[in-house]
């Protein structure tokens, strides 16, 4: 749960002399020790200060003399200023303002600021019982809140708010701007967006689109392929590979994957080129790199293009390149759960190639050229300007966050190290994993997936059947055609992953995974 400072708790808190200095203190120690956040409302900003100022001066009892005044403002405000370090300032909303003629206003704000949390999930911290006589359910004093039982520490699979939390000002001034100038669609962040995406790749063009699977659509939509060709690519992927390969009339070719990495078996895929072949599209899975370079040299003898499926790998580098710029063509997603996610759906396509890329601008508009001008059939398929604001406001903390995931999943197997009956996930030594996802392969998987579920420790299986064995995409080739792909379906498990991740979060996942495998 979540506290909420009205102006009289604010002040107990930072004014060591107030009766309810110690017990506010450890009600908000006690709130973040059990992960919870301690806001400060934006709009009571003067409000904290006229009330920690007033208690200097009380305290001084100095006359009102006029330095003795000025001299309690600025300590006010060193204090406020030094307390608000590491709590989280809630947006003063324009609706807060809905009534400024209520009979207590400051606290008519606070309360609609907060309305916005999910019930329940905060409580606004106060001394005054009018305040909580008035209002229940969402106001309580310090006391009362170190009175409630010990809340069980939740540990998240993924952990979107606990990011959100060191974003906030930088998210809520770029959406704003986008409400204020109004341009939904094609608006300004979208250029800013693809021109630091593209360097961040080092790819010399990147169109933003509507979603991953929108970005793997386009690219074989302005490759040409169609009706009659071949596409190769791996079973055991997230559905929306093989999915836009039929969607633009094509037939997806399985070729199985490799045991250890779970990428496409670069070493399979000669046997899988026919005449129809018209491009190879690995897949980059948990964040690995497939072996980009083994694929794009078979790739070149046959004239094939390749297109890297990025969606988990945005981040990851490749020989000392950056995944998405690999081949050809890289397309990634920024579903929310991905590495790099938006707060909606969103993706990206790079591309070297200035032909490509103009094709896939005018693909993602309806095929046009220019405004009603329609030279090719396209798709619906931009990513708003909304959703490129949120990106923006992510990038900056993106890198700190891949090295975190990164030295998180080594640490994982690290723990894991000689475990019986476990394998934990191999990376090749020319690049790296951003693990989009931390994934083992356990015999066993499923009591191990309940198991754990029992003790509270959240899972996820990516994926639980190879696309050559799902009911719609049975009719390509049998299971049997990829062993690999069909033993990986049922034994891979992926655990906690997350930029913010704790170590003593990872402890309790391994404590708790040991523990399951013991039994
Ligand atoms: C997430 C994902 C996609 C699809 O991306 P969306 O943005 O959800 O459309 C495609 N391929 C792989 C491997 C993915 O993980």
């Amino acid at each position: 749960m979540d506290l909420l400072l009205a102006i009289d708790g604010c002040v107990a808190a930072c004014h060591p002399g107030n009766p309810a200095h110690a017990a506010t203190t450890d009600a908000l120690g006690r709130c973040l020790d059990q992960g919870g956040r301690v806001w400060l409302y934006a709009g009571a900003a003067q409000g904290y200060e006229d009330g920690i100022r007033r208690a200097l001066e009380d305290e001084a009892r100095c006359g009102a003399g006029e330095s003795a005044e000025a001299q309690a403002l600025q300590r006010a405000r060193q204090q406020l200023a030094a307390f608000a370090h590491g709590k989280q300032w809630l947006a003063a909303l324009a609706g807060d303002c809905a009534d400024c003629a209520a009979p207590n206003p400051a606290q008519d704000r606070l309360l609609r600021a907060l309305q916005r949390f999910t019930p329940g999930s905060i409580k606004v911290l106060t001394l005054d019982p009018a305040f909580i006589a008035a209002h229940p359910d969402q106001a309580l004093t310090p006391a009362a809140y170190l009175d409630l039982p010990t809340l069980e520490r939740r540990i998240d699979f993924i952990d979107l708010p606990g990011q959100q939390s060191f974003i906030r000002p930088q998210l809520e001034e770029r959406l704003h701007r986008v409400l204020h100038h109004g341009r939904y669609i094609l608006g300004p962040e979208m250029e800013e967006l693809e021109g630091r995406l593209a360097q961040y790749t080092g790819a010399a063009h990147c169109v933003a689109v509507a979603s991953g699977t929108d970005a793997l659509l386009i690219s074989l939509m302005a490759l040409g392929i169609g009706p009659g060709d071949e596409v190769i690519t791996t079973p055991f992927t997230f559905v929306a590979t093989a999915e836009v390969i039929c969607l633009v009339g094509a037939r997806p070719v399985f070729v199985d994957v490799e045991p250890d990495t779970c990428n496409i078996d670069a070493d399979k895929l000669e046997g899988a080129i026919s005449p129809r072949t018209k491009a190879i599209m690995p897949v980059s899975l948990y964040g690995q790199p497939a072996d980009m370079d083994e694929i794009n040299a078979i790739a070149e003898v046959y004239r094939l293009p390749v297109i890297e499926d990025a969606a988990q790998s945005f981040g990851a580098t490749y020989r000392g390149r950056r995944s998405g710029n690999l081949s050809t063509i890289g397309a990634t997603s920024f579903f929310p759960s991905k590495p790099l996610g938006c707060y909606g759906d969103g993706g990206a396509i790079f591309t070297n190639d200035a032909g490509l890329a103009l094709a896939m601008q005018e693909l993602r508009v309806h095929g046009q050229e220019r405004r009603y001008v329609h030279t090719r059939i396209g798709v619906g398929g931009r990513m708003d300007t909304l959703q490129c604001a949120v990106l923006l406001a992510k990038l900056d903390r993106f890198d700190q966050e891949l090295a975190r995931r990164i030295a998180m999943g080594q640490r994982y197997s690290q723990l894991f190290a000689g475990a019986p009956g476990i394998k934990t996930p191999v990376t090749r030594a020319d690049r790296t994993c951003v693990y989009a996802q931390y994934t083992l392969q356990v015999p066993g998987r499923d009591a191990l997936v309940a198991a754990l579920g029992a003790r509270g420790i959240p899972t996820a299986v990516h994926y639980p059947i190879p696309l050559n064995a799902q009911p719609a995409y049975r009719y390509l080739c049998c299971p049997d055609c990829t062993p690999v792909a069909a033993r990986l379906a049922a034994e891979v498990v992926s655990l906690p992953m997350h930029g913010d991740l704790s170590e003593g979060d990872q402890d309790a996942v391994v404590a708790a995974v040991m523990a399951a495998l013991k039994h």
